[in-house]
């Protein structure tokens, strides 16, 4: 089989509910098509060629059983929580490169805050001198979004980043909070 395109995108894979559950290579998908395991909702203009046939590569593919998966909770790391933020200081509102920020506990820990997604946010280095080791309202300052454990979907939320997200997907995953920049980690603890 020969390639009329180097650049392969891959496949996001629903459960028979439409629900994403995954982001499967081109290959793998091609063969849940052909063991009947998965229908492919929509392709890519991308083809790959064999002798006999021409096969349009799927962009989407939706099981044709229900699968159960388990949903992993997201890690709680630095990188997370700036992700969880979209890279945006949570009291000026401005988005910065990942270097440029830090995050901030927003009941500090000298009155009892705890290290959580419910009580770190992402802050930038001078909004998080400015509020030191105050609460927002002592500080007079207003977060912008209440922090909170993020629901992304594990195994699309490490393979892509939001601009890498083919088209065809996006009918897929806008309801779902997948649809956020991902990245690995970084532990909080040891970087
Ligand atoms: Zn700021």
């Amino acid at each position: 089989m020969t390639w009329n395109n180097g650049n392969i995108k891959p496949s996001l894979l629903l459960n028979a509910t439409f629900e994403p559950i995954g982001v499967i290579s081109w290959r793998k998908a091609i063969i849940l098509t052909f063991l009947g395991k998965a229908e492919v909702i929509s392709a890519y203009h991308q083809a790959i060629h064999s002798i006999s046939q021409t096969i349009k590569l799927p962009a989407v593919l939706r099981l044709t059983r229900y699968v159960k998966y388990r949903r992993q909770d997201v890690k709680f790391t630095r990188r997370n929580i700036y992700i969880r933020d979209k890279y945006r200081c949570q009291y000026c509102g401005k988005v910065f490169e990942p270097k440029d920020l830090t995050y901030d506990h927003v009941i500090p820990r000298s009155r009892g805050g705890k290290t959580t997604w419910s009580n770190v946010v992402t802050c930038c280095h001078t909004c998080n001198l400015k509020k030191g080791d105050r609460t927002p309202k002592d500080a007079g300052m207003t977060l912008l979004n209440q922090p909170r454990e993020p629901r992304w979907h594990p195994m699309i939320h490490f393979s892509l980043d939001a601009q890498q997200i083919p088209d065809p997907w996006l009918d897929y995953l806008i309801w779902h909070p997948a649809y956020n920049p991902p990245e690995t980690s970084f532990g909080i603890d040891n970087d």
